[in-house]
């Protein structure tokens, strides 16, 4: 009885959350019918056996109850995690940079095509120009002396593979949403965790005045209260669980 490559990646990724339409979707089911999938997934005996023995349980286990201090502990993930685990904006080279003579830079196959382009033009009997020449490479960081963008190169946003996630960016990334103008990409809200849980501990009452209900105005609060707020928040909380193994680990 044993299992496939995606089968096993479903048991490594059921193991993480408990979530059979999650890890469903994280090893690689279509999402349209990943909690069909799922549920079928943890009654096949060979996925059930894997995961009783991963879990020492003689039967899957039940998602674990929602107790307040896992939910603490979750908000508490979304709070910390790094949002350039996720999402990155980037300053990279503009066609100019690392040119020959700082004139454009062509990738390899577009040169290929603009020199046959040229040979079949009617310029063919003029010599081919290839400007900057080859080797074009949208990865590279500015040039600080290209004369077209000064150093600032271009901005470009930039979303990691989000299969290999900290368990934290994990807990920050929302998913997608498509929109008329493509996809876009989804975090949960940093700030309003961090509140809530500093409001769970009783940050915020002022002996007892406060109600449970009045949220902090936290709008003008500076990155440095920020931070300092995070640096009181962090001893309360154990360090992340290590979710899963085998997943890749981060990008
Ligand atoms: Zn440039």
């Amino acid at each position: 009885m044993k299992l496939t490559p995606r089968q096993q990646r479903f048991v490594q990724e059921y193991l993480v959350d408990r979530s059979p339409s999650g890890a469903a979707v994280r090893a690689g089911y279509s999402t349209h019918s990943a909690r069909k999938i799922g549920e079928q997934n943890l009654k096949k005996p060979p996925i059930a056996a894997a995961i009783a023995a991963a879990t020492g349980c003689a039967k899957p286990p039940e998602r674990p109850a929602l107790t307040p201090d896992a939910v603490l502990q979750r908000l508490w993930l979304i709070a910390t995690a790094d949002p350039n685990e996720i999402i990155e904006h980037r300053r990279t080279c503009c066609r100019y940079c690392h040119g020959d003579g700082h004139r454009y830079h062509w990738t390899q196959s577009e040169l290929d095509a603009a020199r046959a382009a040229h040979a079949e033009g009617k310029k063919a009997d003029e010599p081919f120009d290839p400007l900057g020449g080859p080797g074009y490479d949208p990865r590279r960081p500015p040039a600080p002396k290209c004369p077209e963008c000064f150093g600032d190169g271009v901005g470009a946003v930039y979303v990691k593979d989000t299969r290999r996630l900290s368990p934290g960016a994990r807990a920050l990334w929302a998913g997608v949403k498509q929109t008329k103008d493509g996809v876009e990409a989804r975090l949960n809200d940093q700030q309003a965790a961090l509140v809530t849980v500093a409001r769970h501990l009783g940050m915020f009452t002022d002996a007892g005045a406060a109600k449970d209900t009045d949220l902090p105005d936290l709008s003008g609060i500076t990155a440095d209260e920020l931070d300092r707020l995070l640096a009181a928040l962090r001893p309360l909380f154990a360090p992340p669980p290590v979710g899963g193994g085998g997943t890749g680990g981060r990008p």
